[in-house]
């Protein structure tokens, strides 16, 4: 009666429909504020579903007081209090034995509501004093209700609280050992892969038909050797071998016949070779060049009388060819020096290349002699 006295005194027809509003309005509260307190969808999911009809009816119960009779609203109004309010307390039984910390507060609560509202009743028919305690024992008992419901707030909103750090730290935890098994992953990709690159660098040296080296990797060294030998003053000798008459070889033989015969050739010249430092590259069709670092004159033309007699003994027999084939080879050896560079060293050993094959093939020329 107080808010109609007060808030709205000349709005009777609200008036009327506020006590059953604010009735319901105060069901769907409790309901609510049971649900999220004790955590029923969790801890007692079997009355949950009961406490979501509850609130469902208390917002019935609203809708009626503001759009049906007063007299029908007044009505569910009362005997839903009363269903809830036994709904509420088993609410809080059921999880207080589920054990569910913040139920003992809640009840607690509850309790204190109910003993003033008994204290209340008891006065009221006179079975004991009217003192002003008595007077408000309901007002005293909601008082302590609230209080008591802070703390059950308090005491979840701590639980909470330590829920939060507990899966946080779960989750940093969770990430590092994620992090460490990514890293591990990615440095075995990562060495697979240089081990891959290092496959297709030295696969990217190799010519395809001979498997000696090829012409870019040629390149490549004697531009290392040329300065290494600069700064080392040491000699880099060159041998260019070329294969004599094999446009002849290739019409007798076949082109396949040829192929044979190059590998054969290259092979041999590589075995030769016995120095891992000396490599033999294909320069094209069927040019080869020796590098050889650390190697004088006199030395570059041993071993190229030494290759040019190994190819003139080789036999096709396993190839099914009878056939012999023979090279020339021109042969330049310098040490280096700022003011020559490595073309000359090479067309040098081109002329003397040519020089052999002028003087009827099968020959070693030396830059020079
Ligand atoms: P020369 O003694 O003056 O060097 O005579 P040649 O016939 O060897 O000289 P030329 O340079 O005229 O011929 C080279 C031939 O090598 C021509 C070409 O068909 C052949 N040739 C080049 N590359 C390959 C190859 O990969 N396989 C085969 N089978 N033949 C090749
Ligand atoms: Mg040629
Ligand atoms: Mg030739």
């Amino acid at each position: 009666g107080l808010a109609y006295e007060y808030l709205w005194p000349e709005q009777t027809g609200w008036a009327n429909k506020a006590v059953p509003f604010f009735i319901g309005f105060a069901l769907l509260g409790m309901v609510q504020f049971t649900r999220s307190l004790l955590l029923t969808r969790v801890h007692v999911p079997a009355i949950d579903r009961l406490v979501v009809y509850a609130a469902a009816g208390s917002a019935v119960i609203m809708a009626w007081a503001l759009l049906g009779s007063y007299a029908f609203a007044i009505q569910i109004g009362t005997a839903g209090a009363m269903v809830i309010a036994l709904l509420v307390v088993t609410t809080g039984v059921l999880s207080l034995r589920r054990g569910v910390e913040q139920a003992r507060f809640f009840m607690l609560a509850w309790s204190c509501l109910l003993v003033g509202i008994v204290l209340y009743v008891l006065k009221t028919f006179g079975f004991i004093k009217s003192t002003p305690f008595t007077e408000y024992a309901m007002q005293i008992g909601s008082a302590f209700e609230g209080i008591l419901l802070s703390f059950a707030l308090a005491h979840r909103m701590r639980l909470l609280k330590d829920e939060n750090e507990r899966v946080l730290a779960q989750g940093t935890a969770t990430l590092e050992r994620r992090v460490q098994e990514r890293t591990t992953q990615l440095d075995q990709a990562l060495l697979s892969l240089s081990d891959a690159n290092g496959r297709l660098m030295q696969l990217s040296h190799i010519d395809g038909l001979t498997g000696v080296n090829n012409r870019a990797y040629f390149d490549e060294q004697i531009a290392f050797e040329w300065h290494r030998s600069l700064k080392a003053h040491s000699p880099v000798g060159l041998l260019l071998v070329d294969v004599d008459h094999f446009k002849r070889f290739n019409d007798t033989h076949g082109h396949q016949g040829g192929d044979a015969c190059l590998r054969l050739v290259a092979n041999t010249i590589q075995q030769q070779l016995r120095n891992p430092a000396n490599r033999c590259y294909r320069y094209g069709g069927e040019e080869f060049v020796v590098l050889l670092p650390n190697t004088d004159t006199a030395q570059s033309s041993a071993i190229a009388e030494q290759l040019r007699a190994a190819i003139e003994g080789l036999s096709f027999q396993e190839q099914g060819i009878a056939a012999t084939v023979t090279i020339s080879v021109g042969v330049n050896a310098v040490i280096p020096s700022e003011s020559t560079s490595f073309t000359a060293l090479i067309h040098s050993a081109d002329q003397a290349l040519y020089q052999a094959k002028r003087e009827g093939r099968n020959r070693v020329c030396v830059v020079g002699q």
